[in-house]
């Protein structure tokens, strides 16, 4: 096949599929920001496999080791067993990431993505516990297997599970209701609220910026106000890192700016670096208290990926890293801030921090056609929210300052194509 023809998809596989609905073209290529298709056209990737390639597409010192690594006949797959691969990166993952930050926790493979971290998470809460109901949030979006999928807060998604699991109670986020709303004094009140009917529960789960519901973000103040409730109880605090850690938001962990030290954290997507599955659910060590084998996968050793991961935390042992996303991510809020004010018919309010940002329109359907205009201008990008509202800007954090601006000009030109 050498053209954009999508027959053989359509014809076999599944109706499930989506991200090909809205970008119809068959990529054959991919390096950095860039993605090419069947014929030859270039696009520029505002949307990062959803936040799975940080450091953009075939990164070079990443693929370099995992050809060696290949030739080598290193490892490929192991389970749990103890592999040299494996050794390095937790050694790395320590000493880059974890001790730096004064982070004491386990660290737990439990299966290769995003959803598998959610659901050991879950397990481990309501197991260490003793407790079995656990408290989301609105707008939360956790994963697609049952047990993450009981814990997100969006109908549409809930809808293919049937009926959700029991014991999960949706809270407002923050600014949910509105700004005045105060939705931690109503949490406090449901808690310690005997008609509320619920029991004290394991654990509380969120992100603390919502990519799938639409680039919620929960305010500094509020994780904090959150951890101290938990603490006060006895609830463990999940938070869901998959898609806002890796740095995304602009430091490691999403969290790094306030004082909260998470009970257990779930990271995937990009941390592997170079968009291979890998999953880690970190745990304070007082509360890893499994049995050997209690939650296990086929896959929780994927080698190749553990090369590529520690090549990635590379990246974080140079502070002029963390420092260049941040002054990349003043760029975007200030190109949305512009946009919005110059052109008002969008009804548009800026979202999100770091590299996860975007608009929402109040204007029905809007945000989808900007990202289909920007299609067909060559520019990945992908909606959000229930009603895909938002306009998500999603590049590798290591775009440079050129793919910004055209990723920037291709949206713009979206914009006026479809208002004037
Ligand atoms: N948690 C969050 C916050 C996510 O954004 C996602 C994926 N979009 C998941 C969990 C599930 O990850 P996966 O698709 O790898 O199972």
């Amino acid at each position: 096949m050498i053209s954009n023809d999508l027959s053989i998809f359509n014809e076999l596989e599944s109706s499930v599929r989506s991200y090909i609905r809205s970008f119809p073209a068959v990529f054959t290529k991919a390096k950095g920001y860039k993605m090419w298709d069947a014929e030859g056209k270039e696009y520029i990737d505002f949307f990062s496999g959803a936040g799975a390639l940080n450091y953009g597409h075939n990164e070079s010192k990443m693929k370099k080791k995992l050809v060696e690594y290949i030739l080598s006949d290193g490892i490929t797959h192991s389970l749990d067993m103890a592999t040299q691969a494996k050794a390095e990166f937790l050694e790395k993952f320590n000493n880059v990431i974890l001790k730096p930050r004064k982070m004491n926790y386990r660290v737990m493979f439990p299966g290769p993505t995003g959803t598998n971290t959610v659901e050991s998470a879950l397990k481990l809460a309501r197991k260490v516990t003793g407790r079995t109901n656990v408290i989301s949030f609105t707008n939360g979006f956790h994963g697609m297997t049952i047990g993450s999928l009981s814990v997100t807060g969006n109908a549409e998604k809930r809808k293919g599970a049937g009926i959700p699991l029991e014991h999960v109670v949706t809270m407002p986020y923050d600014s949910f209701v509105n700004d005045q709303f105060d939705t931690l004094e109503y949490l406090e009140r449901f808690l310690e609220d005997n008609g509320s009917g619920v029991d004290t529960p394991a654990a509380m789960i969120l992100e603390t910026v919502q990519g799938e519901g639409g680039i919620n973000t929960a305010r500094m103040e509020w994780l904090e106000r959150i951890d101290a409730i938990c603490k006060k109880r006895n609830i463990l605090l999940i938070i869901d890192d998959v898609q806002a850690g890796v740095g995304r938001t602009g430091t490691f962990f999403s969290f790094e700016e306030t004082k909260v030290k998470p009970d257990i954290i779930c990271l995937s997507k990009s941390i592997s670096g170079y968009g291979l599955p890998l999953a880690l659910t970190l745990i304070k060590p007082e509360l890893d208290r499994w049995s050997p084998g209690e939650h296990n996968g086929t896959f929780r050793g994927n080698n190749p990926a553990f090369i590529t991961a520690t090549e990635a935390l590379s990246y974080w042992e140079d502070p002029a890293f963390e420092k260049d996303i941040n002054r990349k991510a003043d760029n975007i809020t200030a190109f949305l801030t512009a946009a919005v004010e110059k052109y008002p018919e969008l009804e548009g309010e800026v979202r999100g921090r770091g590299f996860m940002q975007g608009i929402e329109s109040k204007v029905d359907g809007l945000s989808g056609k900007i990202a289909a205009a920007a299609f067909e201008r060559g520019l990945i990008m992908e909606t959000a929210g229930v009603n895909d509202q938002v306009f998500k800007l999603f590049p590798p954090l290591t775009i440079d300052d050129e793919g910004l601006e055209k990723g920037f000009a291709i949206i713009e030109d979206s914009i006026k194509s479809l208002i004037s």
